[in-house]
This record gives C-alpha cells, sequence and structure tokens, in this order.
C-alpha cells in the first residue's frame, strides 16, 4: 500500500498561473515520493484516450454536472448525463491541448486517495479551502457553461487505483518511473526509529 502511485497532470492554467512549484511542494510536503515526471504538449487523441480510460467516465462526468446544477437549484444545460459527458469530453480536449503541461507519478500510502483529498473536488467553487483548486482557483460550471469551456482547475489526478495505473501506462513508459528510496520514508512506515539518537 506505501508503494501506491497515482498519476497528477498540471492542466496548461496550472502552468500559465505559475503553480508548478506550489503544487509539488503540497504533495511533496505530505511525505509523497516523486517518482516521474516530464513536460509536454499532448495532443488531441492523447487526452481522449486518458478521459476514456474508464468506459463509465464519460455518463459519470456529466451526471456530476447534472447533479451540480440541480443542488444549487438551477435548471441543468442537459439532461441526458451521456450526451453531457460527450460534450465535456469535446471541451476538456481543446482545454487540454492549449499548451504545456506537467505529467507527474507520485508514490505513497495511499497516494490515490491522499492527493484527491488534497486537490480538491472537481468545481473550483464548492473545492474545500486548504486544497489546491480550493486556494489557487474560483471557476465554476456556470461560467465554464457560458463560454462554453473547460472548468479551469489547475490539475488533474487520478480517481480511483484501477485508473491509476491505466493512466500510468498511457502517460509513461516503465523506464520513466524512477525506484529509489527516499530517506523519510523510514520515519514515515517503518517500526522503528532507530538510528536517531547518536
Ligand atoms: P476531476 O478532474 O475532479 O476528476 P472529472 O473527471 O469529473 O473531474 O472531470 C474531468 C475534468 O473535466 C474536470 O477536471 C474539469 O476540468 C472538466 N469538466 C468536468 N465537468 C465539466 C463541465 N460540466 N463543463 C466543463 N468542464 C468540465
Ligand atoms: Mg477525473
Amino acid at each position: 500500500m506505501r508503494r501506491e502511485q497515482t498519476l497528477v497532470i498540471i492542466k496548461p492554467d496550472g502552468i500559465q498561473r505559475t503553480l508548478i512549484g506550489e503544487i509539488i511542494h503540497r504533495l511533496e510536503r505530505i511525505g509523497l515520493k516523486l517518482v516521474a515526471m516530464k513536460m509536454l504538449v499532448p495532443d488531441k487523441k492523447h487526452v481522449e484516450k486518458h478521459y476514456t480510460l474508464d468506459p463509465e467516465w464519460i455518463e459519470k462526468v456529466g451526471q456530476k454536472t447534472i447533479d451540480s446544477y440541480k443542488s444549487k437549484g438551477h435548471k441543468p444545460i442537459d439532461t441526458d448525463p451521456i450526451s453531457a459527458g460527450k460534450r465535456i469530453l469535446g471541451i476538456l480536449v481543446h482545454y487540454m491541448t492549449f499548451g504545456p503541461v506537467v505529467a507527474m507519478v507520485w508514490q505513497g500510502g495511499h497516494a490515490v486517495e491522499i492527493v484527491r483529498k488534497l486537490v480538491g473536488g472537481t468545481e473550483p467553487l464548492t473545492s474545500d479551502v486548504g486544497t489546491i483548486r480550493g486556494d489557487f482557483v474560483l471557476d465554476s460550471y456556470m461560467i465554464a457553461d457560458i463560454s462554453g469551456r473547460g472548468v479551469r482547475n489547475l490539475l488533474h489526478a487520478s480517481s480511483s487505483v484501477a485508473d491509476a495505473q491505466k493512466e500510468i501506462e498511457l502517460w509513461f513508459d516503465k523506464k520513466e518511473i524512477v525506484n529509489y528510496r527516499l530517506v523519510q520514508e523510514q520515519i514515515l512506515y517503518d517500526v522503528n526509529l532507530d538510528g536517531i539518537l547518536e
């Protein structure tokens, strides 16, 4: 479990907001280990593949948007989750290919869940304060929808261990992932904290 890995992508808006260092800092300081990192401009096919690795994602993302509109007492633009999801996928392909992104693999105990907690909910309007999305960006489904663009929420993080494995394989070759030990891992995970006293 302490070797769990997750994929994080700093999206084009995260790069333009000069938040690379801040995001890495937050993931690093909790105790996670960075095991792979690269900057690239993804192409449309790659982004489309990324978001459809989970065959249920299209319906889930559509449903999440519809639920969010309803919970705020607004009428959703789409009523069918699948057509909403397809619309969002098209928008996302556009958003994610605007410019460079930074793709990273982070490793550590419960990495998938811990990173999602630090990243915060999808819609920055309702992401908790203290999370990356809650602290650094103010977008909402409504503002994004008025312009027909993606919700600018700075970064992607895998949402399950199964998704993380597929996503990491899509973005990285095996040899790009570095297997190494961080000295602090003894303090985070080992039974004995021996070797501290001199
Ligand atoms: P998360 O990134 O939190 O895992 P999802 O996987 O549900 O969220 O959605 C992927 C991305 O699609 C979001 O991060 C956001 O940028 C974008 N997105 C989701 N819903 C909408 C929407 N209704 N309109 C525009 N963009 C959206
Ligand atoms: Mg997601």
